[in-house]
């Protein structure tokens, strides 16, 4: 797949079709997996920090979590197809994982939040197998793996915040079962019904961001990074000139 770098991070550029596609032949595989689903904040973390870029690059596919990656792959002459948030991902997968061939597990969030979220698909999607949930307040990885690995979870998403999710993701590689997991950040949040999206006509003109930050004014210091990322990309596209 043709990757699009992004001050450092190679975003595979697909559509959110293509995303889906790629992630159920991800399943097919033997291997696991990891997706991940950066935004500009956790982009300029990358550029700053290079443990966390190498973790990031390491996964196997990488989509455009918000407008303002899309805006700097369009600066520096690569546009991407488009944005893939990573809770509308998530919320498609769920229609084609609806089979009963696959397992889900939802791992993160405060203590309740992932039974709700399960309960909240599961009234939507009755058929799907939520395999097991745990919050993401833990101190013991090890347990945490042995409940992914023993409950025969196909795909997890993994909801921890980043770098966190990445993180523990490329550290249990090799020992989970599952075979695709999902760093996706504060969407078990969304599928509880604890945090709302923004309406569509906000996200249509790429003012997500503005949403979250006015009915969560605490992002404000994580949203300063944005400003920073922007002017990063606006240097990097003069050296590449
Ligand atoms: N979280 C967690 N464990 C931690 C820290 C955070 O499970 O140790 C959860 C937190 O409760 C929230 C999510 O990770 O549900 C992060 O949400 P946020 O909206 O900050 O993530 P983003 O989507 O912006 O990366």
């Amino acid at each position: 797949m043709e990757k699009i770098d992004v001050l450092g991070v190679k975003f595979d550029n697909v559509t959110m079709d293509e995303a889906i596609m790629e992630v159920l032949r991800l399943l097919k595989n033997n291997e696991t997996d990891m997706v991940v689903t950066p935004n500009p904040e956790i982009v300029q973390l990358c550029y700053e920090n290079p443990e966390v870029m190498g973790v990031m690059n390491r996964a196997s596919l990488t989509v455009a979590d918000g407008i303002g990656v899309i805006y700097a792959a369009k600066m520096l002459g690569t546009p991407l197809k488009g944005r893939v948030p990573g809770f509308d991902l998530a919320s498609n997968l769920l229609r084609y994982i609806e089979t009963g061939e696959y397992r889900l597990f939802l791992l993160g969030a405060a203590p309740g939040i992932a039974e709700r979220a399960a309960e909240n698909i599961k009234a939507k999607y009755p058929r799907i197998d939520i395999c097991g949930t745990n919050d993401g307040y833990f101190s013991d990885e090890e347990r945490i793996v042995n409940k992914i690995n023993e409950s025969g979870a196909d795909i997890c998403f993994v909801c921890l915040g980043a770098p966190k999710q990445e993180i523990f993701m490329d550290r249990h590689i090799n020992d989970t079962c599952a075979k695709v997991m999902i760093g996706l950040g504060g969407s078990l949040d969304v599928f509880a019904g604890n945090v709302k999206r923004a309406p569509a006509w906000m996200s249509r003109m790429g003012l997500e961001w503005l949403y979250r930050l006015v009915t969560n004014p605490k992002r404000m210091r994580r949203m300063m990074k944005i400003p920073v990322f922007l002017r990063n990309v606006s240097k990097s596209k003069k050296t590449k000139s």
